[in-house]
This record gives C-alpha cells, structure tokens and sequence, in this order.
C-alpha cells in the first residue's frame, strides 16, 4: 500500500531524490567510493557544496546580490542563539508566533535586550500579530515565517527599514516570496529541503562584522562564510541530499511553479476542513499555512473510526503537536496533490458513515 507521508518534520522528499541519495552512499558518480567515505576537501564533495550553496541562491533570487549561503550544524536550534551572538548589539525585536519564536527569544536574552513587539500567546498562537510598531533603533527584526506547529503562516513582510532577520525551516523554497527583503534567514534542513544535519543559512555580507563581541569560531557566520562552509566537517550527507532536493525543486519550475501546486493542495484541504460538519479549522483564516494545516474534530469520539480510516488508507504523520492537539497535515514540496485527495476522502467517509 502506498504510504502518504504528512509527517511535520523529518518529513517527505521526493523519491528520486532518496534513490539518488542511497546510491550515492554506495557509490558517489561512479567514483568506486562512497559519498560518505571521500574527503570533504576532495574536489567532488567541494563541487557538490558549492553546488548546494549557488543552488539555495538561486531558488531565493539571490544570486550575485550580495549574499552568502552557508551550511552548518546544529539545527535551526542553533541560529536561535548564532543570529542573536552574531547581530544584536544592543537591542532586537521579536514577534513571538509559537514555540520556535519563543525559544529564539529566550536564546537572544542571553546577548542583550530583546522587545518582543507582538505576540499571539493569549490566543494560543492561532494568529500572526499584524499592524504593531517597529522600532527604529533595533539592531533587527526576528520573525519566523511559518509557524510549524500552530499552522500559521506569514503572507505579508512587515515594511521596516531595519535589518529581517527569519527562521525560514519549514516553509523555505515554498512559494514565490521576496527574499531580498530579509537580511539574513536560516533554515533545518529536515522540513522542507533534506535530512535533519544540516542548516542552510542565507546571509548578507554587509552583516559580517557589525558586533564588537568577540565571536567563537564556530559560531561565527563570518568564518563558516571565509571557510565556504568547511571551517570543520560538513555534514556531507545532509548536505548532498538537500543539494539534489534543490536540483528537484529547480526541475520542477522553482518556488514560484511549487508554490502554485503548494497553493492548490492547501485550498483543497482547507476547503474541505471549512466545508466538512465534522472538522473545525484552527488556525486565523487569513493566517493559515500552505505548509502545515491544523484542525480537530468536532467531536472528539470521533477520533478513533477517522485514526482508523486513516490508517487503513495509508496516512502517515497526521497527529497534531502536543500543544495544540487534534491534527496536523504537513503539505511539503514533496507531497503529492493525490496525498491530499486521499486524506479528503477519509474525511468525507467519516461524514458520510458516522
Ligand atoms: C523544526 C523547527 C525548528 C527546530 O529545528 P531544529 O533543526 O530541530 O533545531 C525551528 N523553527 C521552526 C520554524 C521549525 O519548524
């Protein structure tokens, strides 16, 4: 049976990119060795960073605009505190949109003096707080443009002359978005672009050197930036394989063809989460992710004939998070239209039958 894979994170990747991925573990291009047994300063592992970092430029337009791709360990986790460590001088501000922005506000303090200039806590983050002041003298402005586990999603960049600054993990290359507008974005690699070990960092090089902080080298954009990404080991797996998941995403038109499809499938859930008696929606209509919908039951006997439906149709990775409970569709690049077709047809059965 085929399974579908709605799972938030480790998540889908295309099947021709995990196949090429295991071949290369047994054997890098006909080579006679291993992906993961050559040297990281062998001229095959360079070709396929530098392949990796021109590709993330070019999936975000921009290439040759002054930014830098890097890739690093650690997870978004880590950016939590590197972004803070490498930019806030004196004071940042924060919009608190869920868990990931909570735990970057929380790493930031550690540096200097956080705002957070809007929050949706009080509505258990059902929202994206719109129309609050920025002020003028922060050093940036941290956002997180989805909100992986609430189900929210920024549609709009705030206008502001200071610095962005984004966690970007689970909606990066998902739809035609300015990225010109952000300073510097980061993102795991594990939702949206290839295995969890590596971190893709989008930077400006205007940004390099603007704290008088001394910085530890490995936590320095700056000298993973000079090192192209090979100040120590790069985790050359999780690397290789977001390279070919960015070569897929270059196949099938970019961002802007996959966030059409991206937009499709959404509509095509949330229309039937609007329209079917059993279901209420749970995040702010306006607000909802293309990327990760969430929504209850109704009535919560219901919960085990739909888990069962479910299963027996292949779902996979439905279970909502455990701070907003109920159900989590994650729609990534990957999943197919037919994914959802599936999981909409268990939901109008449940209609129908109970
Ligand atoms: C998953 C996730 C994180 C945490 O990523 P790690 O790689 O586990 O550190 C941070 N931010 C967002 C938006 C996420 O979805």
């Amino acid at each position: 049976m085929k399974v579908h894979n709605f799972s938030a994170g480790p998540s889908i990747l295309p099947k021709e990119v995990m196949q090429q991925a295991a071949a290369a573990v047994v054997e890098l291009d006909g080579s006679g060795l291993s992906l993961i047994e050559i040297s990281h300063r062998s001229k095959a592992f360079i070709d396929i960073m530098d392949e990796a970092c021109t590709l993330a430029l070019q999936l975000t337009g921009l290439e040759n605009k002054g930014y830098k791709a890097i890739f690093l360990q650690g997870g978004a986790s880590l950016q939590f505190l590197m972004t803070a460590y490498n930019l806030l001088e004196k004071k940042a501000g924060y919009v608190n949109t869920g868990t990931w922005s909570n735990k970057a506000i929380k790493e930031a303090k550690l540096f200097g003096k956080v705002l957070e200039l809007a929050s949706s806590k009080e509505a258990n983050y059902k929202y994206i707080p719109k129309g609050y002041s920025i002020p003028e003298d922060i050093d940036y402005l941290h956002l997180t443009t989805n909100n992986t586990i609430f189900g929210t999603q920024l549609k709009d960049i705030p206008a502001t002359g200071v610095p962005l600054v984004a966690d970007m993990s689970s909606d990066i290359f998902s739809r035609a978005f300015d990225y010109s507008k952000f300073d510097l974005f980061y993102a795991g690699a594990q939702k949206n672009m290839g295995p969890s070990g590596a971190t893709l960092v989008i930077i400006k090089e205007a940004l390099f050197g603007k704290v008088s902080r001394i910085i530890p080298s490995m936590l320095s954009y700056q000298i993973h930036a000079e090192a192209e990404s090979m100040f120590n080991t790069p985790p050359v797996f999780a690397v290789y394989t977001s390279m070919l998941n960015m070569r897929w995403v270059k196949s099938q038109g970019g961002v802007e063809k996959l966030g059409e499809k991206n937009k499709l499938k959404a509509t095509l859930l949330y229309g039937e989460i609007d329209r079917n008696s059993k279901f209420t929606g749970f995040a702010a209509v306006e607000d909802r992710s293309e990327m990760n919908a969430t929504f209850n039951l109704v009535n919560p006997e219901d919960a085990e004939p739909f888990d069962a439906l479910c299963k027996s149709s292949g779902i996979n990775g439905l279970k909502g998070h455990r701070s907003v409970g109920g159900y989590r569709a994650s729609m990534y690049n990957a999943l197919t239209i037919e994914s959802i077709e599936i999981l909409v047809d268990c939901m109008q059965t449940l209609e129908q039958k109970y």
